[in-house]
């Protein structure tokens, strides 16, 4: 797995610059705090964390007297730190429950997000990730609204070496496909089957109703072990906004946010944790198959720093 810290510092943060910048002024006068904050909002910390991260840096700095700009930077790593909450468990649930039968059922992850964000292009790199563990996958083509999502997952399931549950119908039944795949996952014993969804999301309805339904299906083989909820970190704001929406539909357990290789704005993985209220668990650092690392919040923070 790449290193999540070489790959953002060399992608060029602007809070590493900017706020080194600032930071190397031996005295911090109210104009160079609001450049602080605003460097923040740059990288799409939103305000809330922003400013929570200042008034305690700003409390500590005053407090402890500090002055030393090395001192001031390493008090903003840890205050930084403490945003990204280490505290929060990132996991990626890949084992599954026994079941009364006494054999272990599949761990049944469930991946989802607006269309283009990378839900297939993650899928793929999971499933390499968990090959490479020696761990037996299965994936699902639940996207069958795209004639080519289906063709797209298989390549990745033949480029990593598993085998993909689809169907050669356009516009068949999504939770069927997710059904049969989760079905095959169990009766082969498999320890992991990855289901790819489709998603629009014109109709919140109508997404609410799918997921709804895949999610029915699929339990009636194996409980759901995870729901990744796929988001592209260059969106922004309109990221949050799906997160909110998918928060709302899919009972979203972890987040994937990809494309962090291709922009500055990592403080995107706050927000949207604070939006919410899971981790992120994976990022996506590039289009490859190895380009999906465990999101490790010290070398995150030591990324954005540079
Ligand atoms: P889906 O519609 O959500 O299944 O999205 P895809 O998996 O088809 O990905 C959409 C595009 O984003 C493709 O061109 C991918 O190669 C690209 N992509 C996916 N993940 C990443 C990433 O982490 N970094 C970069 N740079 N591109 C990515």
């Amino acid at each position: 797995l790449v290193r999540l810290r070489d790959r953002l510092a060399r992608s060029g943060s602007p809070l590493g610059a900017r706020l080194l910048s600032v930071l190397s002024r031996d005295h911090l006068t109210e104009d160079d705090w609001d450049e602080l904050e605003e460097t923040l909002l740059l990288a799409d910390i939103g305000a809330g964390p922003a400013e929570e991260l200042l008034d305690a840096l700003r409390t500590r700095v005053r407090v402890l007297g500090v002055r030393d700009p090395q001192a001031v930077r390493d008090l903003l790593r840890e205050e930084l730190l403490k945003v990204v909450d280490p505290s929060l468990d990132r996991e990626v649930a890949t084992t599954g429950p026994v079941g009364e039968d006494g054999s272990r059922l599949p761990a049944v992850v469930l991946v989802v997000g607006v269309n283009g964000t990378g839900k297939t292009t993650t899928v793929g790199k999971l499933a390499r990730v968990l090959v490479a563990e020696d761990r037996s996958v299965v994936l699902g083509a639940a996207d069958t609204f795209r004639a080519a999502a289906a063709d797209q997952l298989q390549t990745w399931g033949a480029r990593v070496g598993v085998e993909t549950v689809r169907s050669d119908r356009d516009g068949a039944d999504p939770a069927a496909v997710a059904f049969d795949a989760v079905r095959k996952g169990r009766a082969d014993g498999t320890d992991v089957v990855l289901v790819d969804t489709a998603g629009r999301l014109q109709n919140k309805a109508g997404l609410m109703d799918e997921l709804g339904k895949i999610t029915r299906v699929i339990t009636r083989e194996a409980p759901l072990a995870e729901v990744l909820l796929v988001l592209d970190a260059t969106t922004g704001q309109n990221g949050l906004n799906q997160a909110r929406v998918f928060g709302e539909v899919a009972g979203v357990t972890g987040i994937v946010l990809t494309k962090l290789d291709g922009t500055a704005r990592g403080g995107i993985v706050v927000a949207v944790q604070r939006e919410l209220g899971v981790p992120v668990k994976l990022v996506g650092l590039g289009e490859g198959p190895d380009d999906l690392a465990p999101f490790d919040p010290e070398q995150f923070v030591d990324g954005l720093l540079g």
